[in-house]
């Protein structure tokens, strides 16, 4: 893998609806900070729901002296309201973006034309050349609408060949399909760094279904496991925080450059797993 430019260690969050989702979310960040990780992210619904929510904590986190990179897609925007929000986060500082085709709100479909994430690429490329370090998404478990694993890949490669700098994964438990993944997108020319996205585990009903829509598997040893918990919402997390240790551990050691956290807007189990794992401590030369 090419780690000149790596992504190292990042958190991302999603847009509260609420005020007091946002009043939590600043303790969340507050916490977060003192793990002081490369960039946090911001996700961006595609359908237009929280767009304007995603801009806000983007430009008060930054403002605030964090490194923010936004997620974008087209979603329903026209081409010069995407223009004037790439030159807001310019002004802003921003340096860093991730870029996505996005989910569609059920009921949207065919009323928003789906853009896909190599074209947002191309277009991001073409109004503002390399300002921006941009991520995109991969999907080592496959994305659920593809064919199959090779055009998936042929797929992930057109977003390198626009210009992605690196890509950060869908989530995973197991580490061999990260691995065999990094090692075919080697072998199909991709060289650009591949950092896992890394779920830690909360809530058992919530990650079920979620992992249903979004193609990851739950290995069955593991839902096993986490369905004996029952309510014991303590003994499940603290179980989730060991297994997503020893994940990430593996990950480390097989030589993955980088971890992105996907925090839920919670901040425990992230910090517990960025404890155990000691990452402000790690250099780039002992991941390589
Ligand atoms: P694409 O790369 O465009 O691919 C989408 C699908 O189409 C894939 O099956 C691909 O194989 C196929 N495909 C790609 N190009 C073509 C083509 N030219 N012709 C035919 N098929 C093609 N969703 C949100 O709504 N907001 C977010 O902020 C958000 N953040 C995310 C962050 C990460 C790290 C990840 C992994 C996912 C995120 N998602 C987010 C979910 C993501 O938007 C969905 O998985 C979405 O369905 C695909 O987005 P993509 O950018 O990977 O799409």
């Amino acid at each position: 893998m090419d780690l000149s430019n790596p992504s190292k260690f990042s958190i991302e969050f999603f847009p509260p609806r609420t005020a007091v989702g946002e009043t939590k979310l600043d303790t969340v960040h507050t916490e977060l900070c003192k793990l002081n990780p490369d960039f946090f992210s911001v996700t961006y619904g595609a359908g237009g729901s929280t767009k304007s929510g995603t801009r806000q904590i983007v430009l008060r986190y930054q403002a605030a002296g964090s490194e923010l990179a936004p997620h974008l897609s087209f979603g329903g925007a026209d081409e010069d309201e995407l223009k004037q929000l790439l030159q807001t986060y310019i002004d802003a500082g921003i340096k860093r973006l991730v870029a996505l085709r996005g989910d569609l709100p059920s009921g949207m479909g065919a009323s928003v034309q789906h853009r896909y994430a190599n074209e947002l690429v191309e277009f991001i490329r073409a109004q503002t050349g390399d300002h921006f370090h941009i991520d995109v998404a991969c999907y080592p478990e496959i994305h659920p609408e593809s064919k199959n694993y090779v055009a998936d890949v042929e797929f992930f490669k057109r977003k390198v060949d626009a210009g992605a700098n690196s890509a950060i994964t869908q989530y995973f438990y197991n580490p061999d399909a990260y691995f065999r993944f990094a090692d075919y997108c080697a072998e199909a020319g991709i060289k650009i760094p591949i950092v896992p996205g890394i779920m830690p585990i909360t809530n058992y009903a919530n990650l079920a279904r979620f992992s249903a829509n979004c193609g990851a598997e739950i290995p069955r040893w593991l839902e096993k496991r986490l369905q004996g918990f029952g309510d014991d919402v303590e003994g499940l997390r603290n179980f989730g925080i060991d297994v997503v240790t020893e994940l990430c551990e593996d990950l480390l050691q097989g030589g993955a450059p980088g971890l992105h956290f996907y925090s839920m807007n919670l901040s425990n189990s992230v910090s517990q797993i960025w404890t155990n794992l000691d990452l402000n401590n790690r250099s780039q030369n002992e991941l390589a």
